[in-house]
């Protein structure tokens, strides 16, 4: 590190911007979060600086005078001219202001961060100004990850430590903390209910102590490979969990996202046979949240799609555990996406199925003629393995042969793959192609290719 990362203490410390423009513009509304005082100091200010010195948000001289550098912490310049700007910083020095030449590194004493700004928490991103692009593509990335809410909520328990400090033993005081953080208050100041949230702050330091218990699950939908194709929401569970148990099409780069001590917990479902028993996943994870542990069921895609949640969401309420359920991009979506296709089209796709090729054991296959109507997309889950199976029911149902079969096999890991097809080609094609899942088979059964076929009635 050639520089090293310090917050300045700035309510009341004046800060002197030199440069009357644009630059000059930027400087001053970053100096604006803070309480410092602003002086600007140039012979012309464009409208935006202007505004500040009438309101009294800044003060304004034409030009540097034997004092304007008193008592400046910080000096900021930017008046293009290289000379003058070289003379204002060794005057500003002089005064002992630490100094920002904006545009010539070389001659900076420091360099302002990318901020991430939830006053009065602060993350600031420096590349020592080698890579400001950089900087601010990190600063965007972390501010998806920090709730809008986090400044209010961390001022709001600031505002309560002396009351911690005096009510909750210092050994409980941890177990607290990241009771605060992670649990249920925060929830509820994120949801807008700030009133409930600090009600919930102070019952538990009134009670000496956060709330036993807390154990929670979660259903969060992993996506279908592609870490950032996970939710905020699915991060945040993940950061927090104490323990996640995942499945096998779940990628490594999305446990990356969990917190570095949670237990992970590979559960390994295959389509149509379980490493684990679903009876077993559910009463894990029911006596794992039992022991206040705050529990990520982690499913690929969305957990709500062929992913067994009613048994787990079941054995959750049946233990009277909190159990949420967090939406993710299901397979269809990313397939879609990667054909650059939409699942519905006006006109000649007005509904979209979602169908397993797999169903329980003993169970019929899907009833192809009642699904089998124009102007659906099916998409087909779990179907590479039948897929001779399927066409043929699809045909027998009247769908004709000729129709479009788009295949996308991994959809959005690296891995992916796509193949075209007929429905009758399809089996063939997936055989020549070495197609395997996880992949979806998706007909589109188009209005105007469908107009003259007579179809059968349904037989359910
Ligand atoms: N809940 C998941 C589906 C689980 S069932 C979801 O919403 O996506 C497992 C099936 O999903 C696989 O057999 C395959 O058909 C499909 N699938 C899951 N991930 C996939 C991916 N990345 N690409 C293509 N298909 C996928």
């Amino acid at each position: 590190m050639k520089s090293f990362p310090m917050f300045l203490k700035m309510t009341g410390r004046r800060v002197v911007i030199c440069g009357g423009g644009a630059e000059a513009a930027r400087k001053a509304r970053l100096v604006l979060k803070t309480e410092a005082r602003i002086l600007l100091v140039a012979p012309v200010l464009d409208p935006e600086l202007a505004g500040l010195v009438a309101v009294g948000r800044a003060g304004h001289v034409a030009t540097a005078g034997p004092d304007t550098f008193d008592g400046c912490v910080l000096a900021f310049i930017a008046t293009g001219d290289v000379a003058e700007e070289d003379a204002l910083a060794a005057q500003a020095r002089a005064a002992g202001a630490v100094v920002n030449i904006v545009d010539r590194p070389e001659a900076c004493d420091a360099f302002t961060p990318s901020i991430v700004d939830r006053d009065p928490v602060v993350v600031a991103v420096g590349t020592e100004g080698t890579a400001p692009v950089l900087g601010r593509s990190i600063k965007t990335e972390v501010e998806a990850m920090l709730h809008p809410r986090l400044g209010a909520f961390a001022a709001l328990a600031g505002r309560l430590r002396a009351a911690v400090a005096e009510r909750i033993a210092p050994e409980a005081r941890r177990r607290f903390w990241e009771w605060v953080y992670t649990g249920p208050a925060f929830d509820r100041h994120r949801a807008g209910d700030e009133h409930a949230a600090a009600d919930m702050l102070k019952q538990a330091i009134a009670a000496g102590q956060a709330p036993e218990g807390g154990g929670r699950i979660a259903l969060v939908g992993a996506g279908p490979g592609a870490r950032d194709l996970l939710t905020l929401r699915a991060v945040r569970h993940l950061q927090e969990a104490d323990v996640i148990f995942y499945d096998r099409l779940v990628d490594p780069d999305v446990l990356e996202l969990a917190r570095r001590d949670a237990d992970r917990v590979f559960v390994g479902k295959e389509v149509g046979a379980c490493a684990w028993p679903q009876a077993k996943i559910d009463a894990v994870i029911v006596a794992e949240a039992q022991k206040g542990r705050r529990v990520v069921r982690l499913k690929s895609g969305d957990p709500s799609v062929f992913g067994r949640a009613t048994e787990e969401i079941e054995a959750a309420r049946a233990a009277g555990i909190p159990i949420e359920i967090v939406p993710g991009v299901t397979a269809a979506s990313a397939a879609a996406a990667s054909l650059s296709r939409p699942l519905t089209e006006r006109g000649e796709s007005d509904a979209c199925v979602f169908v397993t090729g797999t169903c329980r054991p003993g169970d019929p296959a899907p009833d192809w003629t009642a699904l089998a109507r124009p102007g659906t997309t099916l998409c087909i889950y779990m179907g590479v393995a039948r897929a001779g199976e399927i066409a043929g029911g699809l045909i027998a149902a009247g769908v004709p042969g000729g129709t479009e079969v788009e295949v996308v096999s991994q959809a959005s890991h690296a891995t992916e793959r796509r193949a075209c097809a007929t429905l009758a080609s399809l089996p063939q094609v997936i055989r020549d192609e070495g197609i395997a899942n996880p992949a979806i088979l998706m007909v589109r059964h188009l209005k105007s290719a469908a107009a003259e076929v007579v179809y059968p009635q349904s037989v359910a």
